[in-house]
């Protein structure tokens, strides 16, 4: 039988990396569908539409192609075929995919695959509902604007602690009180609080998880 596992929780949590580790672990495919949302936003962010402007974000959204592709293992995100993973990971994109996410002519462009490790925010309510193992995975707004601070400090990128937490405080919002598909814990979803665990305790709580599913 085939397995699927949904990884969902805030932004910050370690889902990707956490998904990742598992996914190469157990043999996985794994799809990041945040980096869906981000290349979207991308998108809008580059043929200066605000997130805002619904009514042109839905004009813009026929136009977008987002697929992905595997290079190495590694997820390659297209945006109408360019591989844009070099220039989403900032908080800019990050921001504007949250503002973006809500509309559900943007939801519409995610398609559920199968036989995957995904993480985002409502894979085990919405994309996998039937998903065997289902994870929501958080940790506290200081710990994950920290690890974001450090993420992005480490490549260069100039930052403010607390700005950073802000934002965050203000996207878990966003996320969990929007009307299409809100962040929320599935109620079959195990809640991992990732706070206090390294990422290898993490996957090996996950994979515990997992091996008993798979052994029921
Ligand atoms: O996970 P990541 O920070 O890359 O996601 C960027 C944004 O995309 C999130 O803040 C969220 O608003 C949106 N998203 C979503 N549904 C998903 C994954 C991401 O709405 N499944």
């Amino acid at each position: 039988m085939s397995m699927n596992i949904a990884i969902d929780g805030p932004a910050g949590a370690g889902k990707s990396t956490i998904a990742k580790k598992l996914a190469k672990e157990l043999g996985f495919i794994y799809v990041d569908t945040g980096a869906m949302y981000r290349a979207m936003a991308y998108y809008f962010l580059q043929n200066g539409i605000a997130s805002d402007d619904e009514a042109a974000i839905a004009k813009a959204c026929p136009a977008v192609d987002v697929t992905i592709a595997y290079e190495n293992g590694e997820q390659q995100v297209l945006l109408n075929g360019e591989n844009v993973n070099g220039v989403i990971r900032t908080e800019q994109v990050g921001n504007m995919a949250s503002a973006t996410s809500v509309y559900p002519v943007v939801r519409k462009k995610l398609v559920a695959k199968a036989d995957v490790i995904m993480d985002g925010r409502d894979i085990g309510t919405c994309v996998l509902p039937n998903a065997q193992v289902k994870i929501y995975l958080t940790a506290s707004s200081k710990t994950r604007a920290t690890r974001r601070y450090e993420e992005l400090t480490a490549k260069g990128e100039s930052c403010d602690l607390k700005e950073i937490e802000k934002d965050i405080i203000e996207r878990d919002y966003r996320d969990m009180h929007r009307e299409t598909s809100p962040l929320k814990q599935a109620e079959d979803a195990v809640l991992v609080d990732s706070s206090d665990l390294t990422i290898d305790e993490v996957v090996a709580a996950i994979r515990e998880i997992y091996q008993k599913k798979k052994g029921e």
